[in-house]
């Protein structure tokens, strides 16, 4: 069987490094790693939409961003097609038919649907078309008969919901789509990468990122407000690990080799960590080492991105021709999908030859 991705994200901003480490990063190692057929990504604007639909400019202007965004960490057009979910018309036809394979109570029992809608506010004026974005979600990963799907932790009831359709739809009609498995990260740190908040997961929604485009003072001014420990104040202090969104992001990032650059004293994150736990290390050291990790790391992604910024055009294109790839592959299973659910008439000439014969002699 073909090894087949779909991945994506929202154009609600620029990226950032959650997305980075949960999943971008990933995704650009698995293209290169040359053990997989095909590979898409789609920016999901009509996605972005449920949730902005009074706001068409910010999803318009952010298709652009995530795409530099993409091409600066090294996603490579002639490898992986990147297209736009609204120019495939396809994924929204097929999303009315799974419709009818997913109830109301199982949509409202979704952990991600739940968790988003209280983030949002929405209580009791959820619009339709974000309480059923799971189910739009399985369209855009069915249509692609994908076989992986490279996310972080926040959408594994989405792969779950994927499934039962899936489930339901080769049960009811007979096998035409492809039963998808989740690609987590492996570290721990990245599956799910808090905001510089500490509060919850890193998000565009919230305004607590670090975005992969972000210049060098900025970055710098985000780590040195990073949430701690609050009650390690005097250096001599004892802190805690747990909940320290310095360390997680150090955890995260951090790389044997960076302890020799920029912090040779210790021999390793372990060291590091005992020292903290034990007392006599301040927050300054540590977020100036974790400064210098995210600098490493940025830095040749911000100038790749300057590079891609120069021909804004060559992007539209390629996001175009990406596009008119997707929607042929799309139709296929669309066309499989209609012969399954027997609502392919016009295709299905014993058909209309039974009901030529039913009314022949009447
Ligand atoms: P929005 O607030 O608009 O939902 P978002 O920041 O949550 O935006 P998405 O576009 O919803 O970003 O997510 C795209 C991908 O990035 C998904 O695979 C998601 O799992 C992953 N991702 C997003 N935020 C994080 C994070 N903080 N840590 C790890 N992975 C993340
Ligand atoms: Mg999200």
């Amino acid at each position: 069987m073909a090894k087949i991705i779909l991945t994506g994200d929202r154009p609600t901003g620029r990226l950032h490094v959650g997305h980075y480490v949960g999943s971008l990063k990933r995704r650009v190692e698995l293209q290169n790693s040359g053990e997989y057929d095909k590979i898409y990504i789609m920016i999901a604007d009509a996605q972005a939409l449920t949730d902005n639909a009074d706001n068409p400019d910010k999803v318009r202007d952010n298709i652009i961003e995530v795409a530099l965004d993409y091409l600066a960490c090294g996603l490579d057009p002639l490898k992986s097609t990147m297209f736009i979910q609204s120019q495939i018309p396809q994924l929204t036809e097929l999303s009315f038919y799974y419709m009818n394979l997913v109830t109301v109570s199982r949509l409202q029992r979704n952990p991600t649907v739940k968790n988003e809608i209280k983030m949002r506010n929405f209580e009791a004026s959820i619009p339709v078309g974000f309480f059923t974005y799971p189910i739009s979600q399985a369209a855009d990963i069915t249509a692609f008969q994908a076989t992986t799907v490279p996310v972080g932790e926040d959408q594994m009831p989405m792969l779950e919901q994927t499934k039962e359709i899936v489930h339901k739809f080769n049960t009811v009609y007979g096998e035409a789509l492809t039963d998808p498995s989740i690609l987590l990260p492996e570290n721990e740190a990245c599956m799910r990468l808090p905001g510089i908040d500490g509060k919850s997961k890193m998000s565009k929604s919230l305004g607590n990122c670090i975005y992969l485009s972000e210049e060098p003072e900025e970055i710098k001014k985000k780590v040195m407000s990073m949430y701690t420990d609050p009650d390690h104040i005097k250096i001599t202090d004892p802190g805690k690990l747990e909940g320290n969104t310095v360390f997680t992001y150090l955890d995260a990032f951090c790389k044997q080799e960076h302890f020799e650059r920029y912090l040779p004293d210790y021999a390793n994150l372990d060291e590091l960590k005992a020292h903290y736990t034990k007392g006599g290390l301040g927050d300054v050291k540590v977020k100036k080492f974790l400064n210098n990790v995210l600098q490493e790391e940025l830095e040749p992604i911000r100038n790749r991105r300057r590079e891609y910024e120069k021909d804004i055009a060559y992007v539209y294109n390629m996001l175009k021709k990406g596009s008119e790839e997707a929607e042929k592959v799309a139709q296929k299973t669309l066309d499989d999908v209609k012969a399954a659910m027997r609502i392919n008439y016009f295709d299905d000439e014993e058909l209309i030859a039974r009901h030529i014969a039913k009314y022949q002699n009447s």
